[in-house]
């Protein structure tokens, strides 16, 4: 099997860890992958800079970093070419209302990039407010306090966005390959505000979106990062609807979501494991 870091980022992600992307690479080259996705948040689109609400979150690059970006990925990809296969990516924003700009990117950087993560982190409430969902528990409480009376609205919310979402990314060439990033995301604060399970509905609109993404090829993030989160617990997607994924013949691509040097690589063989589990259980099923 491949081994794949399919989801990382770097010092353009503002979150105080200044490390060199020369660092992650040596880190990941040092923990044995084959391969390593560098997934940097796009610059978001001026207006929803200039409109949103709240504190916006400074974890995507800014503008005047993406050409610095784009040229170091270039340069570590040929310089580790021998030792790593490094994917030139991005992690990409799907905002409701602000598509068009998010498409002329898109359509800008289409021959540079070799893969992208699609991930949802800011929906609309029920007065229109966009709002970052994952920011912290008390933004999410400040924008979705009627939601939150209902998870099982604030959820359906998420997974309408996130089919939207896939709707919006059709039309890219052939050679980028699409992942949806960490596709429970929703669920990041889940013992802070002590949300169920989802109901039966949900699950049917995530089958729904799955065969989305297996008739069109995309590939689903399993993304490590909330196994350490205080306030989740598990990885995004949780190992049910990972395994019904699996079974569907989604690929299943481990990510770290590292934004620091240690972070790459982490949890991997807990994603691993999950991941057999699952081909043993097809396999028992067979036998
Ligand atoms: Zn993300
Ligand atoms: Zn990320």
């Amino acid at each position: 099997m491949l081994k794949k870091d399919g989801h990382t980022h770097t010092k353009w992600s503002h979150h105080g860890s200044n490390q060199s992307l020369e660092e992650y690479i040596e880190r990941a080259i040092a923990l044995g992958f084959d391969e390593y996705t560098v997934s940097e948040h796009a610059p978001l689109p001026l207006d929803f800079l200039k409109n949103s609400i709240g504190p916006i979150d400074d974890s995507a690059m800014h503008w005047e970093e993406l050409n610095d970006y784009q040229a170091e990925v270039t340069r570590l990809k040929k310089k580790y070419a021998a030792k790593i296969n490094i994917k030139q990516g991005f992690e990409i924003d799907y905002i409701a209302d602000y598509e068009p700009q998010i498409r002329a990117f898109l359509r800008d950087n289409s021959d540079w990039i070799d893969e992208i993560v699609l991930s949802v982190h800011f929906m609309k409430n029920r007065a229109g407010q966009l709002y970052g969902i994952d920011y912290s528990p008390e933004l999410l409480a400040e924008g979705f306090k009627l939601e939150l009376a209902n998870p099982q609205e604030l959820f359906q919310r998420y997974y309408a966005t996130l089919a939207q979402s896939v709707e919006f990314i059709t039309g890219l060439p052939q050679n980028i390959n699409i992942r949806i990033g960490h596709m429970t995301l929703i669920r990041k604060y889940q013992k802070y505000f002590d949300l169920p399970d989802f109901d039966h509905k949900i699950y049917s609109t995530i089958r729904d979106i799955l065969e989305m993404l297996h008739n069109r090829h995309y590939q689903l993030d399993f993304n490590a990062a909330g196994i350490s989160k205080p306030y989740n617990g598990e990885p995004y997607p949780s190992l049910d609807i990972a395994k019904a994924a699996h079974e569907m013949g989604i690929t299943l691509v481990y990510g770290s979501d590292a934004h620091q040097v240690q972070d790459v690589g982490q949890h991997f063989d807990i994603i691993q494991q999950a991941m057999q589990s699952f081909d043993k259980i097809v396999h028992d099923e067979q036998a």
